[in-house]
C-alpha cells in the first residue's frame, strides 16, 4: 500500500507523514473567533481536518485533536491596532463579552453537528489561558526576543533572525516586500521595526477585555494563544498543525517565531492549510458580504440561492474537491452534488438492507472478489495521497456499480461469493460513513422530518391500491412520495422507495 503523504506548506512538498510517536497523532486546528456567526468558507477548513481526524483514526492512529476557541486578542483587520472583534460586538450590542463568546461557540457547535464533524479531543480557549501567555511573554523578554513600549510587549524580529530563526520561512515572504507592505499602518511608533508583532497589547480602561500583568492592564496578542495551547497540550513539537490558506501569514507565521523562540526548535513538523471557498471567483467571507450561513443554505433562503441544499450535499459538494484547491460556490455545482450525494446514499441503503444469500448451483466468479478488492486498496491510495477526498469518491461510484447491479440482479450474491460481498460491505459502509462522514438524513423537511413510519405506512399502501388496480390512488402516493423528496421504486421483484435522485 501506498504509505500516506501530507502535502507540508513549509516544504512545499508532499512528504511522507510519520509521526514523532506513533501511534498517538498530535494535531492542532485554529479554531473559530467566535464573535459572528460562522459562515459556509469557515466551515470547509473546519471540515478538512475532521476528514483527516477521521481518516488518521481509522488507519489506527491515536489522534489528539486540539482546535481552540479565540475568544480574546483577535482584533479587526488581524493586525495589531484597532478593536477586539469580540469587544467591539459586545458594545454594539449591549451585551458582556463572555455572552458574545457563548453565543457564536453554541452556534459553531450546533453547525458541525449538523454538518456531522466530529468534536476535537480538547477545545481550549485563549481566555482560559492568560497565565501561560503571560509567562511565555515573561520568557521570550527573558530570553532578549521580544521587548515592552508603553505597556505592550513586541516579538523582535530582527533578534530571532540573528538567533537563527527564518521569519516568513512558512509564507515565503522575503522580509524587504514585508517591511514595503507594513510601512504604512500606523501604530508603529511602539515598534522598534515594522514587522514586529503584538504578544501582549496594553489595554486602555475602556477596554472590555484586560487583565493584569507586569506590564499593566492588556491582553495577549492573537497569536500567542495558538503557541501556547498547542503546547500545553501537544508538546513544544507536534504533528500536524492545519488551518485556513489566510492564516498562513501572519498568523503562522507568528506562532512558528514564537515556538521556536521559546523552545529552540520548530514548533510543528507538519503545516497543512486548506484553501479558501470562493464566489464568483471572490474569497466567500463576512467582510465582502458574499457569505452564506449554513442555515441559509439549508433554506435557501439567500439572494445567491435557487433553492436550499442539505448539509450533507454541502458536504459531498466540499469533499468532491480536493482541499488544496479552491473551491467555488454555484447553485450548479450543488445541485450536481445533491444527485451524486442522493445517488450514494441510496446505493447505501440498498446495501446496508442486503443480506448474503448463496444461490444454488452458481459458481463463484473470483473476478468480481479482485475488482473490489482493487477498489477497496485504491480508496487507500487516493486518502493516502494528500487526503484526495475527490478521486475516493470517484472509487465509491466504481462499487456502487455493483451495489446496483446486485439490486437488479444482473449480479447474484453466488457469483460474488460471500467473502467479495463482506469485503464490499465493509468497504463501502465504512468510507462513506466514517471516513467521509456521510450519512443518511431525514426525510421531509430539516425542521420537522417525516417519521420512518409513515413512510413504511404509506408504501403498503401503495401495494394495497395495485392489488386493487386503484390508479388513482397508486398515482396520489406517488404524489406524496414525490414530495417528500423520494420515488417508489416498482420492480419485478421489489417495491421499495428510494431518494430522488
Ligand atoms: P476565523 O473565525 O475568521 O478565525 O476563521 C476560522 C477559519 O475559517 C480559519 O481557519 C480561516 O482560515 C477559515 N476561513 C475563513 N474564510 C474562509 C473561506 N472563504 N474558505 C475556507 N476557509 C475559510
Ligand atoms: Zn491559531
Amino acid at each position: 500500500m501506498q504509505p500516506l503523504s501530507l502535502y507540508n506548506t513549509l516544504s512545499r512538498q508532499k512528504e511522507r507523514f510519520e509521526p514523532i510517536s506513533a501511534p498517538h497523532v498530535g494535531l492542532y486546528v485554529c479554531g473559530p473567533t467566535v464573535y459572528n456567526y460562522v459562515h459556509l468558507g469557515n466551515l470547509r477548513t473546519f471540515l478538512t481536518f475532521d476528514t483527516l481526524f477521521r481518516y488518521l483514526t481509522f488507519v489506527g492512529y491515536k489522534v489528539r485533536y486540539v482546535r481552540n476557541i479565540t475568544d480574546v486578542g483577535h482584533l479587526v483587520g488581524d493586525g495589531d491596532e484597532g478593536e477586539d472583534k469580540i469587544g467591539r460586538m459586545a458594545k454594539l450590542e449591549k451585551l458582556e463579552p463572555m455572552e458574545i463568546v457563548q453565543r457564536y461557540t453554541n452556534n459553531f457547535h450546533d453547525v458541525l453537528l449538523q454538518f456531522n464533524l466530529l468534536p476535537p479531543s480538547i477545545e481550549p480557549t485563549a481566555t482560559g489561558h492568560m497565565i501561560e501567555q503571560i509567562e511565555a511573554v515573561k520568557e521570550l523578554i527573558d530570553k532578549g526576543l521580544a521587548y515592552e513600549s508603553n505597556g505592550s510587549v513586541y516579538f523582535d524580529i530582527e533578534a530571532y533572525n540573528r538567533n537563527g530563526g527564518q521569519y516568513g520561512k512558512l509564507s515565503g515572504r522575503i522580509l524587504d516586500d514585508l517591511l514595503n507592505e507594513t510601512r504604512e499602518l500606523d501604530g508603529q511608533s511602539e515598534k522598534r521595526n515594522p514587522l514586529d508583532f503584538a504578544i501582549w497589547k496594553n489595554a486602555a480602561p475602556e477596554h472590555l477585555m484586560r487583565w493584569p500583568s507586569p506590564w499593566g492592564m492588556g491582553f495577549p496578542g492573537w497569536h500567542l494563544e495558538c503557541t501556547c495551547m498547542s503546547t500545553k497540550y501537544l508538546g513544544t513539537q507536534f504533528d500536524i498543525h492545519g488551518g485556513g490558506m489566510d492564516l498562513k501569514f501572519p498568523h503562522h507565521e507568528c506562532e512558528i517565531a514564537q515556538g521556536h523562540g521559546l523552545n529552540d526548535h520548530d514548533p510543528v513538523r507538519y503545516w497543512m492549510h486548506s484553501n479558501m471557498l470562493t464566489v464568483n471567483g471572490q474569497k466567500m467571507s463576512k467582510s465582502l458580504g458574499n457569505s452564506f450561513l449554513p442555515s441559509e443554505l439549508v433554506s435557501g433562503n439567500h439572494p445567491l440561492l435557487d433553492q436550499g441544499y442539505s448539509p450533507m450535499t454541502v458536504r459531498f459538494f466540499m469533499l468532491q474537491s480536493h482541499y488544496r484547491s479552491t473551491l467555488d460556490f454555484s447553485n450548479e455545482a450543488l445541485k450536481a452534488a445533491q444527485k451524486g450525494y442522493r445517488r450514494l446514499i441510496n446505493g447505501l441503503r440498498l446495501l446496508k438492507a442486503m443480506t448474503f444469500e448463496a444461490d444454488a448451483d452458481v459458481p463463484i466468479d473470483p473476478k468480481h472478489s479482485e475488482e473490489i478488492a482493487n477498489y477497496r486498496q485504491a480508496l487507500y491510495d487516493a486518502l493516502n495521497d494528500d487526503l484526495n477526498t475527490a478521486v475516493a469518491i470517484g472509487h465509491l461510484f466504481s462499487l456502487l456499480k455493483k451495489i446496483n447491479q446486485l439490486d437488479t440482479r444482473q449480479l447474484t450474491m453466488g457469483q460474488l461469493g460471500e467473502e467479495a460481498f463482506d469485503l464490499l460491505k465493509n468497504t463501502f459502509v465504512q468510507f462513506i460513513e466514517d471516513v467521509l462522514g456521510l450519512q443518511e438524513e431525514p426525510i421531509g423537511s430539516p425542521h420537522r422530518p417525516t417519521p420512518a413510519a409513515m413512510i413504511t405506512g404509506m408504501l403498503d399502501l401503495y401495494r394495497e391500491y395495485k392489488t386493487q388496480r386503484l390508479y388513482d390512488k397508486v398515482d396520489q402516493v406517488r404524489t406524496y412520495f414525490k414530495a417528500q423528496g423520494l420515488v417508489i421504486r416498482d420492480m419485478k421483484h421489489r417495491i421499495d422507495w428510494a431518494y430522488e435522485e
